[in-house]
């Protein structure tokens, strides 16, 4: 294997993707990690989902992250008596916390507190924008509404606030329940949909530290209250999901594209990682091509440095799954091809306080001015993977870890390509041969290459990455001793 892909690919799982057969293909097309989303689905369906992913990957060789992406506080309309209803408009409509099953003039909420977070001249966005309505006044559990397009309502259909102001807590009893779901399902990375501070993330983290979940977190950014305090939650995170769907309906869809340029930077520069998400690929789900703009929206998020781009309802349920995934193999390389590299110089002027990251931002740089190989990093919690691939060298980080849990977690780092290794030799020389030879095996190198070793001394302990080594592959090797 020669590393031929930096950014990450998510797949959501759902129906059209949990065959044993349709999961072989998806692996084999080269997801990285998996979504599995708790807005649908039972906790049964997502341990099967994940006995059959973790064999799929297992058989081809190929480390596999597993994310939980929690349901979190979204706001739905009721259902309709006789299904969807034709709206007109400027005609008016009402929400109404009291009512059972809708018609054509009113419907039902799921979350009745909406009352005291609106006013009239406000503005509420059902089915992902698709329908508008402004308020024009509130009676009782009543909201009254002006359409202002002609459309259709269904059941369950999402609504926003334009503009944010949405006093829904970010985690719900469903999603504390589902924390422990996760856990239970030792899944490597939790999302959590609408958080609006550090304090969020925070508790997450905590209620999954109760379960005895080491997951890692990500804070969906997809409300006005998000954006407006991303430097809060950068702290409180490991990751961001860049979720345009929701976003885009709060911010305005043009406000996007920049947030997402500017979110994807300061993840990089906090030492966090992104993951572009949303209609990526939507066409697909009919298509078995992508559109030309839906090709330029990857290429796009690849040159502004995601980690990862997702898949949503492409691989869950779309008709072209694996193709879906296909394709966004081809346009990310593609993409990636054709940047040139230029170090990246925020972390010139950091100060670090830590040995185990100075060695990891020496390597890089090094690596970088070398044009080196390879970067090996003989890794306990793969914090240095993290630390180096915030950025872009151009050259590929192999993290070399007897931890199956880290191998995991580092599978959606940009650069980052964890090997399948089992190292047990404990002493130093031993183990940094071993190490050149797992990285010939995978195709990494070939003897001769130069590469940079990060190694912390004494061996196996978490933190300790102290030592920075410069190597020709194979060349102080003695030979085997012969067996007796
Ligand atoms: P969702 O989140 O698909 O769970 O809504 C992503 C987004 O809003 O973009
Ligand atoms: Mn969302």
């Amino acid at each position: 294997m020669t590393a031929q892909r930096s950014t990450k690919i998510v797949a959501t799982l759902g129906p059209a993707s949990s065959s044993p057969e349709r999961l072989a293909e998806l692996v084999a097309a080269g997801i990285d990690v998996v979504r599995l989303n708790f807005s649908h689905g039972t906790a049964e369906d997502h341990k099967k989902r994940i006995d059959i992913l973790r064999d799929a990957a297992h058989r081809a060789g190929r480390t596999v992250g597993v994310m939980a992406d929690l349901q979190g506080p979204k706001i739905r309309i009721g259902k309709f008596a006789a299904g969807p209803v034709a709206i007109k408009a400027g005609q008016g409509f009402i929400l109404d916390a009291a009512c059972p099953l809708g018609d054509a003039t009113r419907v039902g909420l799921d979350y009745p507190e909406l009352i005291d977070d609106v006013v009239a001249g406000d503005v509420l966005l059902l089915d992902d924008g698709r329908t508008v309505f402004d308020i024009e006044h509130i009676e009782g559990t009543e909201i009254h509404c002006r359409n202002r397009h002609d459309g259709e309502l269904s059941n369950n259909k999402g609504i926003n606030k334009q503009g944010g102001g949405l006093s829904a807590p970010a985690l719900t009893p469903k999603d504390m329940a589902d924390i422990k779901t996760a856990a239970a399902l030792n899944v490597d990375y939790v999302a959590v949909s609408f958080p609006k501070s550090g304090a969020d993330m925070r508790q997450a983290r905590q209620l999954l530290r109760d379960a005895g979940s080491d997951a890692l977190v990500i804070a969906k950014i997809e409300r006005v209250e998000a954006v407006e305090n991303l430097e809060d939650i950068l702290h409180a995170t490991d990751g961001i999901m860049v979720a345009r769907g929701d976003l885009a309906v709060e911010v305005g869809d043009a406000a996007v594209p920049a947030l997402q340029k500017r979110m994807i930077r300061l993840a990089r520069e906090h030492n966090r990682f992104a993951i572009t998400a949303t209609q990526m690929m939507e066409s697909m789900i009919t298509s078995p091509v992508p559109t030309r703009a839906e090709v330029s929206d990857v290429a796009n998020a690849v040159l502004d440095g995601t980690d990862a781009v997702m898949l949503s309802a492409e691989t869950a349920s779309g008709a072209y799954p694996v193709q879906a995934v296909e394709a966004m193999v081809r346009v990310c390389v593609a993409a990636e091809q054709s940047q040139t590299v230029t170090l990246d110089t925020h972390f010139l002027d950091q100060v670090f306080t830590r040995i185990d990251q100075s060695i990891s931002m020496a390597a890089l740089f090094t690596a970088f001015h070398l044009k080196v190989k390879a970067i090996a990093t003989l890794t306990e919690s793969g914090s240095t993977t993290l630390w180096m691939s915030r950025v872009n060298c151009g050259v590929p980080i192999y993290a070399l870890t007897p931890r199956i849990r880290t191998r995991y977690r580092v599978s959606i780092y940009r650069d980052v390509y964890p090997l399948l290794t089992e190292y047990i030799a404990t002493d130093r020389d031993e183990l940094l041969w071993q190490a050149e030879e797992i990285l010939i095996a995978a195709g990494a190198v070939v003897p001769g290459d130069l590469i940079v070793l990060t190694i912390g001394e004494p061996i196996g302990q978490a933190g300790g990455t102290n030592t920075m080594k410069l190597v020709k592959v194979g060349e102080h090797r003695p030979p085997k001793p012969a067996i007796r």
